[in-house]
This record gives structure tokens, C-alpha cells and sequence, in this order.
């Protein structure tokens, strides 16, 4: 109302001034700073954020529980906490408070906003989402600002389509909700946090639309404890990477559109993706079916997610060819990695290929057996080996290495470093951090050593399958774990 009369004064008194002949310049020149100056508190504060207006869940886009693979315990959890909502007038009766927040935590692409819309068909509530960062603006105010809005826009949702519940979904929520006095601006901070807390703090039960404040974050150490304690965010739910039969069932239903040849094992690929993350494995099967749309078929076979597989992790093929004397180099360093591979456990070589992708010239994939979150000292030790294995094999069959390695070395000095640090290494329990540098550096070194020696070893009696398996290599450009094996076998007979 206020900004309708006094544009229609400024119009009035320009009209005036016009007609009784003033020189308007000066009085142009200011309007057009005073609007531009308006446009960039206000259209970047309140007016345009799109906070809590954009993401109002239409019908159609809404999910339910079944279809989110690999999370049950997760969902089971969640739907316990969320009964509270749906039996909200036992809850009264018995003077239990209401649930005012959950927070989902884990890492990046595990299904959490999922479960926040799905949470919301569940308990046919409005669905309002909303990530950390956007409430985080330079200007004193302008968070707590749109904290408050979002909370107005989901009653006022609820409200427009009828319904009782809205849960407002805040992604990211460690980017608000850090420590307090943390962060360098951190009075802009505080206040947005605070308003968060004064907003959950008037949520009650008889509220003629019960609000619930679901919230995800990959970094729980760094929220204010104030948000985490009873009767704010009082519930948290751990949204872990999925297992193989998690990643199995995610498979299944981000193939469920698409046409299967009968050559697709799942189960086998989900066998190989341990660490893939729901997202990745959404990917994975998206970009199978490309991979089989490029060739012209109708059906995705085994093969096309097989490559998938290398596309997730390593990245889009690329047109970089290395002249051949590199390729060459590249063919015996990814043999020698998978030497050494199948030798600490046969059977673990999945791929070796001399194509560039990413950032990689060639690379070897290794098979992982099953799932395995506890490493042994052995387990350890093998994969040093194998990934020394590729600079030793080039320093056999050349005579040197080359910097194609470094990656491996940094990998390779991370795995010794957590040897000595569980306490596997010849001088017992310690803490890496207390470590004299020259000690630590002797004991890493040491632990290389040993394999490298190990490895050497074995690169100099194979030194004939290294190129001969580089010639096979260089003329199909990759190689399946069984055809490699095969090669093995053959050269150990003969
Ligand atoms: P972030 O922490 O990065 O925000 P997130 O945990 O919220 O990630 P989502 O946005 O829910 O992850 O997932 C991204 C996409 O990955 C989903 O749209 C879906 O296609 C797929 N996805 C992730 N987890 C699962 C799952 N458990 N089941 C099925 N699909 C999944």
C-alpha cells in the first residue's frame, strides 16, 4: 500500500513540476539511484528469494517410502517419528509435546530429501523446502527475515490446499545453523539461527496447521547445540551410504522404466559399486541406458552398466589420445596394477582400460568382494602393493617411472599413514598427531619399502606377461577381469 501512494506522489509532484517548469535533472537522477538502490536491498532480501514459494509440492511430484531403496532402517525411524503427526490427538490426550524437528543426517546423495517429500505424502502435509545458503545474505536482517517467511508461506500453503500439516524442509541446515559466534559475520549468523529457534520454540500442538521442520546436513558436529536439544530438533536419523542389497534394490527402481536385456546382472553390479551413493547409482542407470541409446539398441545390456560404472566414478570418456609411446606406458602401468591385484586376491580385477577419462589416462577397477567397513593390517599392506604396483611395472619394462604415479604415492602414503594410526605399525598404539615428523616419515617409509621390494619381485618374474598383456591391451583398449585372468592363467602354464 505505502509503495502504491508514493509512487503515485513521486508521479504527481513530477507531473507538477513538469508543468510549472523546474529543471527535473537532479530530481531524475536521484528516483533512478533511490530505485536502484530499493531493487538491490529488496529484491535480493525479500521480494524475489523464492524462499518457501518455489518448491510448494505439486500432486503430481509427490513420493512415497517404497520408492526409496536401501534406507529401511532409516524410513523405519522416521515413519515411527512421523506417527506422532498422523496421531496427533492421542498424542494430545496423553500431553505429550509435539514434534517439532528431525534432522536427517549423511552423506551427500543418500535419499535425504527424498525422505523429506516422501515424510510429506505420508502425512499428506504442504511440502516447503528451502536450503541453508538462501538464507544467508551480507544484509543485517535479511535471514531471520526469510526464516520467518518460510514458516508464513507453509501455514499460508497448508491453509490454500486444505490441509492440516506442512513440513518445511531446510537442506544444507549446517550453513545456518552453525555454532553461534563462529562465523565471521557472525551477527547476521546469529540472528537467522535465532529466529529459527524463536519460530520452533512457538510451535504448538493445537496450531490450526501443525508445522514440522525436517532438516539435512552432512556436518552434525558443526550445528549449534541449541538446535539439537530436546524439544527443537529432537530427532535424528541417520541416512547411511546403501549396502549391496541397498544398492541392489536402488538399481532395481531406477531401472524399473527401463528396458533390461536378459545379460543384466544387478545383483553383480551392485556387487561392484560399494561406496556409490543412491545418487550415484541413479546416474549409473541413466547412463547405461544412454550408452545403449548411442549404440542403436533397444535393450541396456550387462556391458553398457558395466561402463556406466567407469563413467560415475572416473568421468566422461575423453578425446585425448597420449602418443603411443605413452599409451604404451599407461597399458603396462594398469597391467602391473592388476598383477599385483589378482595376486593379494584373486579374482579382484574388474577392468583395465587405456582409455582417458577424467583425469586418468587408463585405470584399473577393482572388484570388492563384499561390502567391508573393517581393514586388516594384510588388507592394508595388498593395497600399497597394488598401487606401487603400476610405477614398478613401468620401471621394469622402461627402465623409469613417470609422474603418472603420483596419485598412487598419495594414496599409497594415506593407507601407511592408517596403519600406524590403528595402531598396526612395529611401534604399537600411537597418536599420528604426537608423532615426531622424522619418526613418522621413517615408519611410512618403511612400510613402503617392504612392499616395494615385494612388488619388485614379482614385476621382474612377470616381466614377459607385462608386455604381452600390454600388446592385448593396446589393441582392444580394455580388458574384462576374466579375459585378464585368462591371460594369467595361460602365461603360468606355458
Ligand atoms: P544432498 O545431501 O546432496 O542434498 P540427498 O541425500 O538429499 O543429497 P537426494 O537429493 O534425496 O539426496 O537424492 C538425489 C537423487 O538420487 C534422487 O533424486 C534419487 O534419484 C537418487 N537417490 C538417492 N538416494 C536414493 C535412494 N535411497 N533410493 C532411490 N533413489 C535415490
Amino acid at each position: 500500500m505505502l509503495k502504491e501512494i508514493s509512487l503515485g506522489l513521486g508521479a504527481a509532484l513530477l507531473v507538477f513540476g513538469l508543468t510549472v517548469g523546474y529543471d527535473l535533472t537532479p530530481f531524475v537522477f536521484l528516483l533512478a539511484f533511490g530505485g536502484a538502490l530499493y531493487f538491490l536491498v529488496y529484491s535480493k532480501g525479500m521480494v524475489k528469494t523464492g524462499i518457501g514459494n518455489s518448491s510448494t509440492l505439486p500432486k503430481r511430484q509427490e513420493i512415497s517410502f517404497d520408492e526409496i531403496g536401501g534406507q529401511d532402517s532409516a524410513i523405519k525411524e522416521l515413519k515411527e517419528a512421523l506417527d506422532f503427526i498422523r496421531n496427533h490427538h492421542e498424542i494430545k490426550q496423553l500431553g505429550i509435546r509435539p514434534l517439532k524437528g528431525i534432522i536427517m543426517t549423511g552423506p551427500p546423495g543418500t535419499g535425504k530429501t527424498l525422505m523429506a517429500r516422501a515424510a510429506a505424502s505420508y502425512t499428506d502435509s504442504v511440502f516447503v523446502s528451502a536450503s541453508g545458503s538462501d538464507f544467508v545474505e551480507m544484509y543485517a536482517g535479511v535471514g531471520a527475515q526469510r526464516v520467518r517467511k518460510i514458516f508464513q508461506t507453509a501455514r499460508d500453503a497448508a491453509v490454500k490446499q486444505k490441509k492440516k500439516n506442512a513440513i518445511i524442509f531446510i537442506d544444507e541446515i549446517e550453513v545456518l545453523a552453525t555454532k553461534r559466534g563462529q562465523n565471521s559475520s557472525h551477527m547476521e549468523y546469529d540472528q537467522t539461527l535465532n529466529a529459527l529457534l524463536v519460530e520452533m520454540d512457538g510451535l504448538k500442538l493445537d496450531d490450526n496447521v501443525r508445522l514440522l521442520i525436517m532438516a539435512a546436513t552432512n556436518r552434525v558436529d558443526m550445528m549449534d547445540p541449541a538446535l539439537l536439544r530436546p524439544g527443537r530438533f529432537d530427532r535424528q536419523v541417520k541416512v547411511d551410504l546403501p549396502d549391496k542389497k541397498g544398492r541392489l534394490e536402488i538399481l532395481k527402481l531406477h531401472s524399473r522404466n527401463k528396458p533390461l536385456a536378459q545379460s543384466v546382472n544387478l545383483l553383480q553390479i551392485a556387487r561392484e559399486t560399494f561406496g556409490f551413493s543412491g545418487a550415484h547409482l541413479e546416474s549409473l542407470a541413466n547412463e547405461a541406458a544412454i550408452l545403449a541409446m548411442r549404440e542403436g539398441l533397444k535393450e541396456i545390456e550387462h556391458r553398457h552398466f558395466h561402463e556406466a560404472i567407469d563413467k560415475v566414478i572416473m568421468g566422461e570418456k575423453l578425446d585425448r589420445r597420449p602418443n603411443p609411446e605413452e599409451l604404451k606406458r599407461v597399458a603396462i602401468h594398469e597391467t602391473g596394477h592388476a598383477l599385483i591385484s589378482e595376486l593379494a586376491r584373486p579374482g579382484s580385477v574388474s577392468a583395465l582400460t587405456v582409455t582417458s577419462r577424467g583425469g586418468a589416462l587408463g585405470y584399473m577397477r577393482q572388484n570388492p568382494e563384499d561390502d567391508t567397513y573393517l581393514y586388516t593390517k594384510d588388507y592394508l599392506e595388498n593395497q600399497i602393493a597394488v598401487m606401487l604396483a603400476g610405477a614398478l611395472a613401468e620401471e621394469v619394462v622402461y627402465g623409469s617411472r613417470s609422474t603418472g604415479a603420483s596419485n598412487d604415492y598419495e594414496k599409497a602414503l594415506h593407507t601407511a599413514q592408517t596403519i600406524i594410526k590403528a595402531g598396526m605399525s612395529r611401534i604399537g598404539v600411537v597418536s599420528l598427531e604426537d608423532l615426531p615428523g622424522d619418526l613418522k616419515h621413517t615408519l611410512v617409509s618403511e612400510i613402503l619399502q617392504e612392499q616395494e621390494q615385494r612388488v619388485m619381485a614379482y614385476m621382474i618374474a612377470h616381466k614377459i606377461f607385462l608386455t604381452s598383456t600390454m600388446d592385448v591391451l593396446l589393441e582392444k583398449e580394455k580388458i574384462s577381469g576374466e579375459e585378464f585372468r585368462s591371460l594369467l592363467e595361460s602365461q603360468t602354464a606355458a
